[in-house]
């Protein structure tokens, strides 16, 4: 090696000494004297060294500069052909899984990479060990390891391993036509350029492995204190600039020590590495788990909308550590108590978020009933009464507590009834009737919107199908339906079948789905909606105007009807900017070839402008506040549509 360099840098002297000569000499106007005796390929061999050491300080560089490894390897993927006439040039990191096609890194004359699952044949392995120069693998050999590289277009390949700490760590192949000559330096160019990509090999490792050793906690391999800190500080940027609301769970082990005490560190550690695992399977990918400290664990979760998701949250993992944990065939069982605070709420700040959860910790731990806490008091109290409401509704689907109302939507052009809106109701054995906008959420966050929702429609089904053999249906039904129950994939499915089996017919229905939903409507619900649509359903956006569609976003929607939000009609009465959002909503609608439904008529002037407008429909306490069934049927009668209209 040392005697390479040497010539390496010989050559270099020689270079600049010519290369001196040279310009001495054109400036003398004899260059082209000297050219003449320069023998050809004494220049080219010149040539040739002067690019491999330009090539090898670029990759110095990129190493000194603490490069990616693969940014190296790119380096020597794009220059090394033009001085070694390989034409398959790949790295495999040995410590990697071989069948991580990340393993081996490949690239071809026509400038293709390629990742491949290569591995390494034991006798390859051992044949690597025994040549530290190199081996050259010659068309008649065959191994499974090199057969991918093969596929490429190599014939012969010239193998290089790379050492670590003693250990085979990587192999650099070159590979080559059959008839290519690996002549003069090609060999000894070849092991120095594997030299540097071993030393930026382990500079890259070593970095990892500081990295790993500041951010991650040993024993659990989750992050530890100071990258939870360093996340929740990021977090808390982009809290700030989108408006959301972050929670920090601070969660501490009751009897962790009696457990410690009686396993000795090995099974303590195998314990808390349990509770991490338990830890991470019970939350979703963007929050964090992270070992803060001797039995303490700190949950960030980014992005929540209410206490509630949180409360759940926080019961879910107290359960989860409540089962037993084994070690050494002992059993052995935790308590943990958990204290939440929540950004902005409760602080602004890192340390103020982290130690607001402590203090919240400190309380359950000394209150010794409940097993977690808001920091905020009243968040508790809300928590609580979410999580009751949340068992309370559960009973409720089974006990026929939900009942439906039908609200009429009324035709402004005649003053008939069009259709009627499903609302659906909960009458609480203590509290009396409960509006859906107090429990529809809930539902949501809960997996108990899908139950809700098919009982609201087949309910709703059944009544249309009898008010049908009646002959006081209205029109249509306008049901609403929650995004949480569009997003799966059966909705369209179970609902299609649900009309067969009660005899509705798509056409009867009008589907309302709110337009925030609309905004970012996945691929397999457009697909969806447009299926209904073809089946004869119709689509309205309800609470228009809420959710900041763009105009040209708009005209792509898969809908029928717009449902202008009540609180643009709020202010109709007196003159207000509102008055032209509406003008101008209707007449939106109207270029898009879709009608309007007014929700919120409250009063006459209302009813005038909307009409005057040409609004189509309406709904509202003006009109007619939700009914009964009973009810519903009186109005029907009284305000039948003209059979012909
Ligand atoms: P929405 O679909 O926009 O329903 C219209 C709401 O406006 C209803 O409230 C209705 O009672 C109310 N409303 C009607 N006319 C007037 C009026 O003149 N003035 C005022 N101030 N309000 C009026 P409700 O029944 O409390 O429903 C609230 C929301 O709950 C609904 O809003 C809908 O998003 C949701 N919801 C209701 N039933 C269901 C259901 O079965 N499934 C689902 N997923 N959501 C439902
Ligand atoms: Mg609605
Ligand atoms: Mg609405």
């Amino acid at each position: 090696m040392t005697v390479f360099i040497l010539i390496l840098l010989l050559i270099l002297a020689t270079v600049s000494a010519v290369y001196f000569y040279i310009t001495k000499l054109s400036k003398d106007g004899a260059y082209s004297k000297l050219s003449s005796h320069l023998q050809d390929s004494n220049r080219l061999e010149l040539e040739h060294y002067a690019k491999i050491l330009a090539v090898m300080d670029e990759i110095d560089c990129a190493i000194l500069s603490n490069a990616s490894f693969e940014h190296v390897v790119g380096l020597l993927f794009s220059h090394v052909p033009s001085f070694i006439p390989c034409n398959v040039i790949a790295v495999a990191q040995l410590d990697k899984d071989p069948a991580d096609p990340s393993s081996t890194l490949a690239a071809t004359q026509d400038g293709k990479r390629h990742h491949l699952a290569t591995g390494l044949d034991k006798s390859l392995k051992k044949i690597l060990n025994e040549h530290a120069n190199g081996y050259l693998v010659e068309p008649n050999e065959t191994y499974a390891s090199i057969a991918p590289l093969l596929g490429l277009g190599a014939k012969r390949i010239l193998m290089l391993p790379l050492f670590r700490d003693a250990q085979l760590s990587a192999v650099l192949y070159l590979g080559f036509e059959e008839n290519v000559q690996l002549v003069g330096d090609t060999r000894r160019i070849s092991r120095y350029i594997a030299d540097r990509l071993s030393v930026a090999l382990t500079l890259v490792l070593r970095e990892k492995s500081l990295y790993y050793q500041e951010n991650f906690d040993e024993v659990t391999l989750l992050p530890n204190r100071r990258a939870c800190r360093e996340r929740l500080s990021f977090e808390i940027s982009r809290a700030q600039r989108y408006k959301f609301k972050i929670a920090v769970l601070y969660i501490s082990l009751d009897g962790f020590k009696k457990v410690n005490d009686a396993t000795g560190y090995a099974g303590g550690d195998a314990i808390l590495k349990q509770v991490g695992q338990r830890l991470q399977i019970n939350l979703r990918e963007p929050d964090l788990v992270s070992r803060f400290g001797n039995d303490e664990f700190v949950v960030i979760l980014p992005n929540v909308t209410g206490t509630s998701g949180v409360s759940k949250v926080a019961e879910k993992l107290i359960e989860f550590l409540s089962h037993q944990f084994s070690y050494d065939e002992h059993q052995y069982f935790l308590n943990s108590n958990i204290g939440i605070s929540v950004y902005p709420e409760d602080g602004l700040t890192v340390d103020l978020l982290i130690q607001n959860a402590d203090t919240a910790m400190a309380r359950v731990k000394a209150g010794g009933v409940e097993r977690f806490m808001f920091h905020e008091a009243n968040m508790n109290t809300q928590a609580i009464s979410r999580l009751a409401l949340e068992r309370d509704l559960r009973k409720a689907l089974n006990s026929n507590e939900l009942f439906l109302v039908y609200q009429p939507q009324i035709n402004l052009r005649n003053g008939k009834i069009i259709g009627a809106e499903v609302l659906v109701r909960w009458q609480h054995p203590s509290k009396g009737v409960i509006p859906p906008i107090e429990f529809i959420p809930i539902a949501e966050e809960s997996d108990l919107i899908e139950q809700l929702g098919e009982y609201v429609r087949k309910m709703a089904c059944m009544q249309y199908k009898t008010w049908q053999a009646q002959g006081i249906a209205p029109s249509r039904i306008a049901l609403n339906v929650s995004s949480a129950e569009l997003m799966r994939q059966a909705f369209t499915a179970n609902f299609l079948a649900l009309l067969q089996e009660t005899g509705v017919h798509p056409s009867d229905i009008v589907l309302e789905i709110t337009e925030s939903l609309l905004l970012d409507v996945p691929g397999h619900v457009n697909t969806s909606l447009q299926h209904l649509r073809k089946q004869g359903m119709r689509i309205a956006i309800d609470d228009f105007g809420t959710g900041y569609s763009s105009l040209s976003y708009l005209a792509k929607l898969p809908f029928d009807v717009l449902k202008i939000d009540r609180s643009f009609l709020a202010e109709i009465d007196k003159p207000s900017a509102n008055n032209e959002i509406v003008s101008v909503i209707i007449d939106l609608a109207h270029h898009l070839n879709k009608t309007v439904c007014a929700e919120g008529l409250e009063n006459e002037t209302q009813l005038e402008f909307l009409k005057a407008r040409g609004c189509e429909a309406a709904q509202g306490y003006f009109l007619s506040m939700p009914l009964s069934v009973e009810a519903f049927e009186k109005f029907a009668i009284q305000n039948a549509q003209p059979k012909n209209s």
